[in-house]
């Protein structure tokens, strides 16, 4: 490893990152499934996944067709994971499920980037300190034109799991990523072996069959896409499927062997808020836009709207098989949003219905 490279990943650690590691920037083959992705609608109202360059590429689709500049990524990892229980183990019918990396203390965007920034600062110092000139370089955590998790691979980090996350052996899926594109050339690490094996639980577990082959995920019909990104109505035949999910979906993360002893970090800004694990349903859907903003002022929460959290809750009710949620839901039928109070009459309809006997069917 040259010098430069091992002094870039002792920075990531110090700057409080679990991983890093270095990608080429080169064409990636697991890239080329990119166009195919986008053609089958599979990114749903994603928009800004089909985004081209002026060319009319996929900006996605290449490292190339967006940086050209780009001759490596340094790939940092940060392990959020919490001690606490997984939602395959949260079984209470008023409460809810908030996805872990969003129930944390802090927002992980401005935090990781802020980190990311130093180590950039560090590794441009030291290639200028041995006479090189200041590369071009763009720092990411979620919001650049690539394919993170792609890049993670290619640096060692993890691998892909069928459950479309990056694992890594000792960590497990909970891992924030962020990247670093440099002009400079830095020695690549080697890709990350596949040890997924002959395993599906991921696949098996997901309730809404998202997951429409190993590695290959349909947004639209994703628990996490619904709640978080779909805007006005969720198609009625995915709403059962949703259970009690608020925000976001760990399930396939959940059930994953890698996971099992997935060690907590020791972080302080990746603790859990309690109040966010597990919550109650009846806290959730009453909540009003002041209360909303107090809580989620730092959290990825508020991405999905006041009104969005309030549909999902009707919906968590609704298939939470607990009539004392009646009244909350008779309230939100009266709601201004007409998606807010046509999912709450959907699950008083749903909670008023005695389920049919398999001997009745
Ligand atoms: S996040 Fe949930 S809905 Fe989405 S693929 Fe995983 S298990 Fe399925
Ligand atoms: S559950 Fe199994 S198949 Fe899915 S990501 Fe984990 S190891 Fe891979």
């Amino acid at each position: 490893m040259s010098l430069l490279a091992e002094l870039v990943k002792k920075v990531a650690i110090e700057e409080g990152f679990s991983l890093s590691g270095i990608a080429p920037a080169a064409p990636l083959r697991e890239l080329d499934y990119f166009p195919v992705w986008i053609k089958a609608g599979f990114h749903g109202e994603m928009d800004y996944l089909a985004k081209t360059n002026d060319a009319g590429e996929l900006r996605r689709a290449a490292l190339a067709n967006v940086a050209p500049w780009a001759r490596s990524v340094v790939v940092c990892a940060a392990n959020y994971n919490s001690a606490t229980p997984y939602s395959t183990q949260c079984r209470a019918p008023d409460r809810g499920w908030i996805s872990r990396y969003a129930f944390i203390e802090s927002d992980y965007h401005d935090l990781l980037l802020a980190r990311l920034r130093h180590v950039e600062s560090r590794m441009v110092e030291h290639i200028v300190a041995e006479g090189h000139p200041s590369p071009r370089t763009w720092c990411y955590v979620d919001t650049g034109p690539v394919v993170e998790r792609v890049l993670a691979q290619h640096s060692g980090i993890g691998w892909t799991g069928k459950n479309a996350c990056i694992l890594n052996q000792q960590l497990g899926s909970w891992l924030f990523l962020g990247v670093i594109l440099s002009a400079h050339a830095l020695p690549p690490d080697l890709p990350a072996a596949d040890r997924c094996g002959s395993c599906t639980r991921c696949l098996d577990a997901c309730p809404t069959q998202a997951l429409v082959a190993p590695r290959q995920l349909n947004a639209t019909r994703c628990i996490s896409y619904l709640t978080i990104e779909q805007r006005g109505p969720v198609p009625e035949e995915l709403r059962e499927k949703m259970g009690r999910h608020l925000f976001g979906c760990d399930i396939c993360q959940d059930v994953c062997p890698w996971n099992r002893r997935a060690p907590a970090s020791p972080d302080p800004a990746f603790s859990p808020r309690t109040e966010l694990v597990n919550p109650l349903l009846e806290w959730i859907s009453g909540m009003n836009i002041e209360e909303f903003r107090r809580t989620f002022r730092k959290s990825p929460v508020k991405r999905a709207k006041l009104d969005g959290l309030l549909r999902n809750a009707a919906i968590a009710m609704g298939n939470s098989g607990d009539r004392r949620h009646l009244p909350r839901l008779r309230e939100l039928a009266q709601h201004e949003n007409p998606a807010v109070a046509e999912h709450a009459r959907w699950a008083i309809s749903r909670l008023e219905t005695p389920p049919i006997a398999d001997s009745e069917r």
